[in-house]
Parts: C-alpha cells; structure tokens; sequence
C-alpha cells in the first residue's frame, strides 16, 4: 500500500492512504540503513500490522522530487503565498522577496489576494496588473464571503501546497474553508486541527482532499535574500528573461548600464515599476551583504 505521510511524532509516522485513511506507522525498511528519515511528505511504501486499528510499517521511501529544511517538508509541488488586498495592504518588497526565494528553490508559485469583500477596483486592479504582468498565477478570494474558494480549491487539488504568508491577512480563514469538506474518519490525530490552540512548530500536512494537501508554514522569518551573488538576482525576476541578452553589456545587471533593455522595458511599462523598483532595491542590499 501506498500513502503519503502528513505527520511525525515521537518515532510514529501517520501514512494517509486514499481512500482508506490514516495508519499510525513505525519506520522498519531499509531505507534506515542508507541514512534516510522519514519526512513529513514523503510517499511511502507501508506494510499494515492491523487493518482495524490501522496501524502499519514504513518499508520504503520513494525517490524525493524535493526537500525544504525549514520547514522540515519533502515533495512541495507549490507554494500558495496569501496577502490581502487591504487590511493589512501588500507590502511588495516582501512579496517580491518571497517570489525570489520560492524561484531559487524552483518552487512554483500561485498569488492569492484575500479581502475582495473590502477592496476597492483599484486596488484589485493595480495587483493585478503588477503580477499577472510577470507570469504568475493569481487569485482573488474572500474567506469572509466564501468568495471564490472553489477556484482556489481546483488550483490546489491533487498537488501539496505549502501556504505562507504575512499574520493577519486571512490564511487561517482560508484553510477552515479549505479542509471543512473533508470528512475524517479515523482516529484522533485526524480530527480537525483546532488552530486556536495549534502552537506546535512541527510539520505538518492537512488533508484537504483526495490526495491534495496544504502545509501552514508559519511566517517569512527564515527569509535570507542573501544567500546568492547579486549577479544572480536577476534570473528570479521570470519577467526579465525575454529581455536579456537585448541589452548593450555582456552581464548586464540592469542597474545604470547605458543601453539596459530591461531598464528600456520598465521605461515602456513592459516590466512594471513596482518589481524593477524592488529588484533594486534587493540588488542594492545584496551589495551591502544586509540580513533580515
Ligand atoms: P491569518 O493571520 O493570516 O491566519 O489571518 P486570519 O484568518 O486569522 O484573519 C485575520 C483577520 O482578518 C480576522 O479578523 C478575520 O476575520 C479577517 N478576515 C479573514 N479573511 C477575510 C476576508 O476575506 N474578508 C474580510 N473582510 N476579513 C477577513
Ligand atoms: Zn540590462
């Protein structure tokens, strides 16, 4: 049988198997041998001791697509960053901080703007056009009117989605909307979570569907732009790319080079101002080798 392991404690693993449920495993196989921990999802090959009471062996971990440290997570398919159009308004400069780290981790990534029911046309406008402007999807949703949470769900569904983003700006909403379908049939671990009282840091993977998962990381505080030369920012800007190799200089940085086409194209509002601005901005920091 095979599952998908949405949670560690203590030397248990809990398998989720579609259609059949969550198996309380210990980890036996040989993979033991080769160094390897079980993490938080990976897909496992497991053996059941006893079907009534589900419990079960790990005899194998399948190969890893990848695996993020902090949060300790293996097979991230996405990552689902959530701002509110207002109320806290976006502050671009850690979204777009966030973006650069989820393209350097080759993570893609889905936008989601939370708070429709108290934006203004403007506001969802101007979000809009910065961010479908460089290629990533995005969704406007309002957890308080349950406002296009099904178009949210058809994004998630049959992939893991790490969920991140600022406090405040709707996720806990988001995710009671996400998971109040699933019904949980076995045993306690599999209950809902209670988020009031969720205070543990460890991993963990929420069932929100027939093989679909999220994973509340909480905060940006492990976010090091500087971790990489400033000469590779660049590459992490995905609307760039058809730009380069157009301006004056071999390796141009697109900062006061003459003859800069991405410099051109913000000029021409091919690139939006708003990103190049922090591209800047991030360029400048990397420079000076500053730590957040
Ligand atoms: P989190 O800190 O990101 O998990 O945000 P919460 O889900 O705790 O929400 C923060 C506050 O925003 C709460 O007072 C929610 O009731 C409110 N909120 C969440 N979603 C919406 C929404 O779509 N519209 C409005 N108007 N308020 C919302
Ligand atoms: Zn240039």
């Amino acid at each position: 049988m095979q599952g998908k392991i949405i949670k560690g404690i203590a030397g248990f693993y809990y398998v989720n198997v579609v259609e059949s449920g969550i198996f309380e495993c210990k980890a036996k196989g040989a993979f033991r041998k080769d160094g390897i921990k079980p993490l938080v999802g990976d897909d496992a090959v497991i053996e059941v001791l006893d079907e009534k009471e589900m419990t079960g062996n790990i005899t194998e971990i399948l190969p890893r697509k990848n695996e993020l440290i902090r949060p300790a997570v293996a097979n991230i398919d996405q990552a689902l960053v959530v701002f509110a159009v207002t109320k806290p308004k976006p502050h671009y400069n850690l979204l777009d901080r966030f973006l650069v780290m989820m393209e350097r981790k080759e993570i893609p990534v889905v936008l989601c703007f939370n708070k429709t029911d108290i934006a203004s046309h403007p506001e969802i406008a101007e979000l809009k056009e910065v961010y479908t402007g460089c290629g990533y999807p995005v969704i406007f949703t309002s957890a308080k009117e349950e406002e296009n949470i099904s178009e949210l769900k058809s994004l998630l569904k049959g992939k893991t989605t790490s969920i991140a983003g600022p406090s405040g700006v709707g996720k806990s909403s988001l995710i009671n909307l996400l998971q109040s379908e699933v019904k949980m049939e076995t045993g306690s671990i599999s209950k809902k979570i209670d988020r009031g009282k969720h205070t543990t840091r460890h991993s963990e993977l929420i069932v929100i569907g027939e093989d679909s998962y999220i994973m509340d990381t909480p905060g940006f505080s492990s976010l090091y732009v500087n971790d990489f030369e400033k000469e590779d920012l660049k590459y992490y800007f995905p609307e760039f790319t058809p730009f380069e190799g157009q301006c004056k200089f071999n390796g141009c940085d697109h900062i006061h080079e003459p003859g800069c086409a991405v410099k051109e194209a913000v000029e021409e509002g091919k690139i939006h101002k708003i990103r190049y601005e922090d591209y800047t901005e991030m360029y400048r920091e990397l420079k000076e080798r500053k730590r957040y």
